[in-house]
């Protein structure tokens, strides 16, 4: 939690994940994969000014269209699919309620989105996170690049990385939702491919600043 407190105390609530439903938020955490979040937002609006964002109207929505729409977020033909098939099953199965995965175990509701095609596991944390209520942790290559600087030392693999993080925090669906975001925000502000350590707030406990080298 220290490094935690360090991160809050400098950006405090970051009010992660902005989305106004729970169905933006798993649209964007699919829009989100190889890209970056102002595309994101860019794609979002050109959505929500074309349609109600729900799984119905997203699946009414002519495939072409979509694409046009989603385009800023780059691989536009894989994307329209797959919000296409994520629609069609949220739609199906739940009635269109995505909230209907706060019914499931973490575990169960986590291998129901990972048997969707195109949702891989940072994308199926996200929206077990953000958009419903599972405490689970989502890793990213922000999370592992930073932790191991600071000197964790794990190999960077999503499973152990999520497994030894959640270990040492509490089981708290907050604190992960805060987390992730601040994590995010440090790395692009600091802790970047290229980190810039001087005013990094956890530069003083992290083995990798340049700071001390
Ligand atoms: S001190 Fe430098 S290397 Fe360490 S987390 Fe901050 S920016 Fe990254």
């Amino acid at each position: 939690m220290y490094i935690y407190n360090l991160l809050y105390n400098r950006y405090g609530d970051l009010g992660w994940w902005p989305a106004e439903t729970p169905f933006e938020v798993a649209v964007g955490a699919i829009l989100t994969q190889n890209t970056s979040w102002n595309n994101v937002e860019l794609s979002i609006q050109n959505l929500k000014k074309k349609i109600d964002l729900n799984p119905e109207e997203l699946l009414r929505l002519d495939i072409d269209e979509l694409k046009l729409l989603i385009k800023p977020s780059g691989f536009y033909n894989q994307k329209a699919e797959r919000l296409k098939i994520f629609s069609k099953f949220v739609s199906v199965e739940y009635s269109g309620d995505i909230k209907y995965l706060d019914r499931f175990k973490t575990s169960d509701a986590r291998n129901i989105l990972l048997s969707l095609k195109g949702i891989g596991k940072e994308t199926a944390d996200s929206i077990l996170l953000y958009a419903c209520e599972h405490p689970i942790f989502v890793i990213d290559k922000y999370t592992m690049r930073m932790f191991n600087r600071v000197g964790v030392g794990w190999p960077e693999k999503y499973d152990i990385f999520q497994k030894n993080i959640m270990k040492l925090l509490p089981h708290d669906l907050n604190i992960y939702r805060h987390y992730h975001a601040l994590i995010v925000e440090n790395s692009k502000n600091y802790c970047r491919s290229k980190p810039i350590c001087e005013g990094c707030p956890i530069a003083k406990i992290c083995k990798k600043t340049i700071l001390n080298k």
